[in-house]
């Protein structure tokens, strides 16, 4: 907008009308005093200003807008009819001017001159609010350099707080920062802890995860530098994930060694114990084997009816204890595995048949459906049909009030797949990844069933052995389908 200030009422009218016809923005102030409270109100892009008028003249008006922040780069045309003295120019300009036109102006050149100092102030007023948004924006940016530096130091703080070996790494895996812990089993901020023989470097373990872009844990043993003993530690690595991107890592060493002391001592114990109590098993099943011949001739019906329940817990025993020892066998590294061709398909038939006939007062019927296999499969058949009876026990432990099973077969190309399908109490979403781990119940079922947890966990070990594969598909009160599967290739004659 334009400002005219004149004390003429017909100058100021007659200026009005030419500045508007060119499509100008037009305020007017017929005095000095008018003009300043004008322009500390509102926003001009300049002003024409008349030299001559009572009370304060226009450089007067002048020097006072220069003395305002706000106003004092507002562009001033001054206008005068008698001052047209060299020293009033002079003056003018002083005053703030950046013109100084004698009347009867020119409308034409008075035009061209206000289009120029209209653009000038159009620029300023871009210039000005870039100007603004760089310092805005650099007040920002040291806020978040701040801000960043604050959460830096927070972070670690966070990780010298820690109990464990804690480390930073940027998004190559280089380590940038490690806590105090660190220093008790590395001299070097650079350099991981020292692995135990037989335990891949943890750098390289760290540089694959990096590669693969997940985060990953290891249990490794490393050596304390104080002690020089070798301790457990469990070490855990995340990405710290920004936008899509991974930004860092941070990596904690867990010292384990105690739980791993106790698990040692619990599987030595598990180990004796299940010895120790196999020898006057075997003994006591001898023996009440013997006494039922014995009581075959004795013809006594209560006598053998008690023989016979004396005989099932005993071979209940043996089932457990017989268990009790492939655990420590797989904790060992023991478990014997003697391949060999085999008839997957009658084993599969007697398996049916062995569990059929144990569960003949329960009345529960188990349907074949599938594949026949009429080709040999390679591997341990005791072993197989010690996971299927596995699979049958469970399905018949965890339906009760059901009466069908169904073993589904299928043969594909180069695996076989064998299939336990029951209608019983099912599975939990969130427990069925642990049903396989050693010692492993769900909470909900084990108050109502008996069991170790421990029947699924030397399952998943024989299939592993058998380079197979194990798995679940259940829900919750509509029942439960397990399966393995076993690697197939046609047998040679040579
Ligand atoms: P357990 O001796 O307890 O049966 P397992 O290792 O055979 O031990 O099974 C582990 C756990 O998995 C069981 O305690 C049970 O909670 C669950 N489970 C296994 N099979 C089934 C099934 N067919 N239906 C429901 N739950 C099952």
């Amino acid at each position: 907008m334009i400002l005219i200030v004149d004390d003429k009422p017909e100058n100021v009218f007659s200026l009005k009308i030419i500045l508007e016809a060119k499509g100008f923005l037009v305020d007017t102030a017929y005095s000095g005093q008018e003009a300043l409270k004008k322009v500390l109100k509102n926003d001009y892009a300049l002003i024409i200003l008349d030299v001559q008028m009572p009370i304060m003249n226009g450089f007067e008006v002048a020097e006072s807008l220069g003395s305002y922040s706000k106003t004092n780069d507002i562009a001033i045309i001054f206008l005068s009819a008698i001052n047209i003295d060299k020293k009033y120019v002079t003056k003018g300009y002083h005053s703030g001017a950046v013109d100084y036109l004698t009347k009867p102006v020119d409308p034409d050149i008075l035009i061209l001159k206000i289009n120029v100092f209209y653009r000038i102030y159009e620029q300023k007023v871009l210039l000005k609010e870039a100007e603004n948004k760089l310092k805005k924006e650099n007040i920002f940016r040291k806020q978040v350099q701040v801000e960043l530096k604050n959460r830096v130091q927070y972070l670690n703080t966070i990780f010298q707080s820690l109990p464990q070996i804690a480390f930073k790494a940027d998004f190559n895996g280089n380590v940038t920062f490690v806590n105090d812990h660190w220093y008790e089993y590395s001299s070097s901020s650079h350099r991981f802890p020292v692995q135990a023989p037989g335990f891949s470097a943890i750098k390289t373990k760290f540089k694959e995860c990096v590669g693969k872009k997940t985060e990953f844990e290891y249990e490794v043993s490393i050596r304390n530098l104080k002690t020089g003993l070798f301790r457990f530690h469990l070490l855990r690595v995340i990405p710290v994930i920004e936008g899509r991107k991974i930004i860092k890592w941070v990596g904690t060493f867990t010292d384990i060694e105690e739980q791993k002391q106790v698990e040692k001592r619990k599987d030595e114990f598990l180990s004796i114990a299940s010895h120790e109590l196999k020898t006057p098993l075997t003994s006591v099943k001898g023996y009440v084997q013997l006494l039922g011949r014995l009581s075959d001739t004795i013809d006594n019906e209560k006598i053998v009816s008690l023989h016979q329940k004396a005989l099932n817990q005993v071979i209940k025993l043996e089932g457990l204890v017989s268990d009790l020892l492939d655990v420590s066998r797989i904790n060992n590294s023991k478990l014997q595995i003697y391949k060999e061709y085999f008839d997957l398909d009658s084993l599969i038939t007697n398996a049916i048949n062995t569990i059929e006939q144990n569960h003949k007062s329960s009345g529960i019927k188990i349907e074949r459906v599938g594949d026949t296999f009429f080709d040999q499969i390679y591997g341990d058949a005791n072993r197989i049909e010690q996971v299927l009876i596995n699979f049958l026990t469970n399905a018949v432990k965890y339906s009760p009030g059901t009466f069908k099973i169904i073993v589904r077969t299928i043969f594909d190309k180069d695996k076989v797949v064998v299939e336990v399908q029951d209608f019983g109490i099912g599975i939990p979403e969130d427990k069925k990844d642990f049903i396989f781990n050693k010692f492993y119940r769900v909470d909900e079922s084990s108050v109502s069933f008996q069991g170790l947890g421990i029947g699924l966990y030397i399952c998943s070990e024989i299939i592993k052995q058998h380079n197979g594969t194990y798995g679940i598909v259940s829900r919750l009160g509509k029942g439960t389908q397990m399966f393995f599967t076993l690697p197939y290739s046609k047998k040679t004659n040579d």
